[in-house]
């Protein structure tokens, strides 16, 4: 049995999702189908949930009638689908669904809001359903909630609860036919509506992979493979066609968007491989994330990629003799826990250490509060702060049984002229990441390219 999953763009419109029943037909292993919304197409430049996050806030703005206003066009764009599939039937079911969530409760806007997005997935399984239905196949919509996906009630950022991968494997793996189940939401233990974070379909179909246990989770989306660099950024990257979870992680965490970072976990745990695969373009093989691959055979398999972020702020302190203060690190850290960031790297020298948050944590006035605090509570010579930078990740299994890798990728950086700010190689070896100032974090990413992959 597989799991197999659409993104936003494969069920844009009518000929989109011809396409996406065509696949699901052509193997009888396609029993579990997972949904987003409608993204962006050909004719539609807005992707549903975007249009469904303006509507929650028109209403929480201006009221249920502004919400219903702003809704109608969301209806629109699925009575049109409706109407190309020739299932107009199904808008006596999705039409009073969206409007009902505009009458839903205010007073928690996060809640309201999670309850509307939700009706972009809910409403494209229905849709996508009864496509299948009508092409004669045994197909329904599943209700999240009802299969047992409870989470956390985190509005906006729910997790998965540990008790639902046994409630969904009991509650599906009897089911006849093919479940059409929406992605990005479930429930919360007191029965409300919540989602995960954007792009969260596909942590739904990664969570029913791991409870249902099978044989592959495919992952249809708009690109034949995960590259080895951004396209944006590198002329014609080569294709990755096997990657391990540990590198797509750290790829997806410095800006490879094509799959959810937070979609490896449920998968990883049990060791079911992930396909991305191309939804306009089936027959390509796609990039197939494992949880091992060999890269000692070949030597141009070492390195798996090159990926870049912007966004970083550091944080430079500098105390002499700090290497002998017991509890330094814990008392700097905890000022950046006490005001709600989240760091991301520390590299540490002698009488000095370094943190690293994502800027956008360090906004409204956070980022003073905190160089105030450092100064006057822990008696430090030096405290600098350093914005605008951006983080570039080379990625590969293979790094740490290869000698060179890092004097290869400091030299390119040098010949481009490239300062380095920061240097780390996590502990793994599985990657390694320089940070440097966004103006030249693109020209970085070719250098690197061009030394470690062309
Ligand atoms: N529709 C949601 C989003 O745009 C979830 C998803 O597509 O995975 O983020």
């Amino acid at each position: 049995m597989k799991v197999i999953k659409f993104g936003g763009s494969s069920l844009a419109d009518a000929v989109q999702i011809r396409k996406v029943c065509d696949i699901i037909i052509s193997d009888p292993e396609r029993r579990v189908v997972v949904v987003s919304a409608p993204g962006k197409g050909v004719n539609d430049p807005v992707k549903v949930t975007d249009m469904l996050i303006s509507a929650a806030s028109a209403a929480l703005e201006n009221g249920t009638e502004a919400g219903l206003a702003a809704m109608e066009t969301v209806i629109e764009r699925y009575a049109s689908i409706a109407r190309d599939l020739g299932v107009d039937h199904v808008m006596a079911e999705i039409a009073p669904d969206f409007r009902a969530r505009m009458e839903l409760d205010r007073s928690l806007p996060t809640k309201f809001t999670d309850a509307v997005k939700a009706a972009g997935e809910d409403n494209s399984a229905r849709l996508t359903a009864a496509y299948l239905c009508k092409l004669g196949c045994n197909a329904k919509y599943v209700n999240p909630g009802d299969a047992g996906m409870y989470l956390s009630d985190d509005f906006g950022n729910a997790q998965i609860l540990p008790k639902s991968y046994e409630l969904l494997n009991k509650n599906l793996s009897g089911m006849e036919g093919i479940i059409v189940f929406p992605g990005f939401f479930g429930r919360t233990e007191a029965g409300e509506t919540v989602t995960f974070p954007r792009g969260g379909s596909d942590i739904t179909g990664a969570i029913l992979a791991a409870a249902l246990n099978v044989d592959v989770y495919e992952n249809f989306t708009d690109v034949d493979y995960v590259y080895s660099a951004n396209p944006h950024h590198v002329e014609n990257p080569r294709p990755i066609p096997v990657v391990t979870y540990r590198e797509m992680r750290e790829l997806s965490y410095a800006g490879f968007n094509v799959y959810q970072e937070e979609a490896l976990l449920p998968v990883y745990r049990v060791g079911i491989p992930v396909n991305i695969r191309n939804a306009n373009n089936p027959s390509c093989p796609g990039t197939l994330i494992v949880p091992e691959r060999n890269s000692e055979i070949h030597e141009d398999v070492r390195v798996a990629g090159v990926a870049c972020d912007k966004g970083f702020t550091s944080v430079y302190v500098n105390k002499y003799l700090m290497n002998r203060e017991i509890g330094f690190g814990r008392k700097l850290l905890e000022m950046f826990e006490d005001e709600g960031v989240s760091y991301e790297h520390t590299p540490t020298g002698i009488d000095d250490l370094t943190i690293i948050a994502r800027s956008h944590y360090l906004e409204n006035g956070v980022l003073d509060r905190i160089t105030a605090r450092i100064r006057s509570e822990l008696g430090t010579d030096d405290v600098q702060i350093h914005d605008g930078l951006s983080l570039i990740v080379v990625v590969g299994e293979g790094m740490k049984h290869a000698v060179g890798i890092a004097a290869k990728a400091t030299t390119a950086l040098s010949e481009a002229g490239i300062n380095i700010s920061m240097i780390s190689q996590g502990s793994s070896e599985v990657s390694m990441i320089f940070a440097v100032d966004t103006a030249d974090a693109i020209r970085g990413v070719q250098a690197l390219y061009n030394a470690l992959l062309a």
